[in-house]
């Protein structure tokens, strides 16, 4: 009998770990064998975040495999309009050779291959090698729809052929669709127009290679996103992908998770503290940082603050005079937290975020209102759905300098904190996603159909 073993590749970026991972137990659960891939850079960053516990008995029930990046050096690695060609041109091969190889020696082969939708063009090499696959798709449903559509957006004049925007209104892709704004395309928030147009072409050609694939994995729930899951072909719902490191399973966080925080949080009121994480890319300036700073400052609240070693430009956070004194005895600062579980501890009352969609989705099924402050890619269009879709948040608003000022942080922390209506829509929010993965619930049966699906497949190569 030939046993299921499914090859997992994701984009290396730290948005895309946890929901494929989170995906890969879930299928060894059932009995898969999964082999997960990682280049071999980012694994050193998480092998060195692990716990000892995990470092010293890492063969782990997931394998962790390695290729290269294709990069000479880390300027390469960092700015995406180099990256992104590396990995199209680079990756085919180094896939193509680490199936093949799995194949020659080992007993159990490669029967299921599935990729990161934001390396899609990877699907080709399971069908080279006839070997069945699915994508999966780390954003929302909604974004992956209007990617879809970049040639209507095209056709109609929205945006030229390299993505640049040509018309400044609003769109509404289809009836019955929110409107948004053209400046929220994905890969319009990217400042530089050079990056803006590689990463334009980069994900329009993933997206093209995900067309008529059977399966579309995607991390959301259909009470979440129903209209736009409809529209996408072959769409299956299996999220929240959602589970803590003190769940047992292997973490894969690229920095080191501060446990610290969560007993200082069993220290503080229910409800009373602001979380602030603002994701693994967002830089801020040294005026921005301490805005932030004197905003949380200003709120006379307690407050546990993610500030990555990276948030200043490759830099720690530099902080203003006495600040931390001040704020010493009501506020926490750590470099990463375990996000889930904070998220999850009764003493947080609201969480700013940078609406990436993994703290989006920690967000909503933990039921913690949140604060949008989007900085780059889809996070824009994620913030409007917390707003505006499902209100179960505020946004803060920049000033006429782009900057986001002390008065206006404490004035929306504020509002939401008095916002029952929030509350109770995201509470409610939290109950759905909990239905949709329990048994019964749509996204448990879709994973179900699905691992049934690699199963059969494994079958029929017997
Ligand atoms: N995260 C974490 N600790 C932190 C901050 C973030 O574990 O201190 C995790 C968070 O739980 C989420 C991921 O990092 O799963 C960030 O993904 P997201 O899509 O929100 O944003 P990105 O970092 O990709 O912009």
């Amino acid at each position: 009998m030939v046993i299921p073993h499914a090859l997992v590749v994701r984009l290396c970026a730290q948005g895309h770990v946890a929901p494929l991972m989170e995906l890969s137990h879930q299928l060894a659960d059932q009995g898969v064998l999964v082999t997960f891939v990682n280049t071999e850079f980012i694994h050193k960053y998480v092998l060195a975040a692990l716990p000892e516990n995990f470092r010293s008995n890492y063969s782990g029930r997931i394998r962790l495999v390695t290729i290269p990046d294709g990069a000479v050096n880390d300027e390469e690695r960092f700015i995406l309009s180099k990256m992104f060609p590396l990995l199209q041109y680079n990756t085919p091969s180094f896939i193509e050779e680490l199936i093949l190889n799995i194949n020659e020696k080992e007993e159990h082969k490669i029967t299921f291959v599935i990729v990161d939708g934001t390396m899609g063009f990877l699907l080709d090499v399971a069908k080279k090698l006839n070997i069945p696959r699915a994508a999966f798709w780390p954003a929302s449903a909604w974004m992956l729809f209007i990617l879809f559509k970049i040639p209507t957006l095209i056709d109609a004049g929205v945006i030229d052929l390299n993505g640049f925007i040509q018309e400044g209104k609003l769109i509404q892709l289809s009836e019955g669709l929110p409107a948004f704004n053209p400046a929220h395309l994905f890969w319009v928030p990217f400042g530089d127009t050079n990056q803006q147009e590689v990463f334009f072409k980069y994900l329009q050609m993933c997206v093209e290679h995900m067309k008529g694939i059977d399966h579309i994995l995607c991390n959301s729930f259909p009470e979440l996103e129903s209209p736009f899951l409809k529209l996408i072909n072959n769409a299956l719902p299996i999220g929240p992908l959602l589970s803590t490191s003190n769940s047992g399973r292997q973490p894969s966080s690229f920095w080191a998770e501060d446990f610290s925080c969560i007993n200082w949080l069993d220290r503080q009121p229910a409800c009373s503290v602001i979380y602030v994480s603002l994701g693994s890319t967002t830089i801020l300036s040294k005026h921005q940082l301490g805005e932030l700073a004197l905003g949380l400052e200003l709120t006379g609240r307690p407050f546990l603050w993610v500030s990555r070693p990276t948030i200043m430009e490759n830099n720690a956070a530099v902080y203003s005079e006495g600040f931390m004194d001040r704020v010493a005895r009501r506020a926490l600062v750590v470099e990463w937290a375990p996000q889930k579980e904070v998220l999850s501890h009764p003493s947080v009352a609201c969480f700013l975020t940078h609406c990436g969609w993994n703290s989006t989705m920690e967000g909503l099924f933990n039921g913690v209102p949140m604060l949008g402050w989007p900085y780059f890619a889809d996070q824009f269009l994620n913030q409007t759905c917390i707003v505006d879709l499902w209100k179960v948040g505020l946004k803060l608003v920049r000033d006429d300098d782009g900057v986001v000022g002390k008065e206006e942080i404490r004035k929306k922390i504020e509002d939401l904190m008095n916002d029952e209506g929030i509350r109770e829509r995201v509470s409610d929010m939290k109950e759905k996603g909990k239905r949709a993965v329990m048994e019964g619930g749509a996204s448990f049966a879709n994973l179900n159909g699905f691992v049934h699906t690699i199963k059969r497949e494994a079958g029929n190569q017997d």
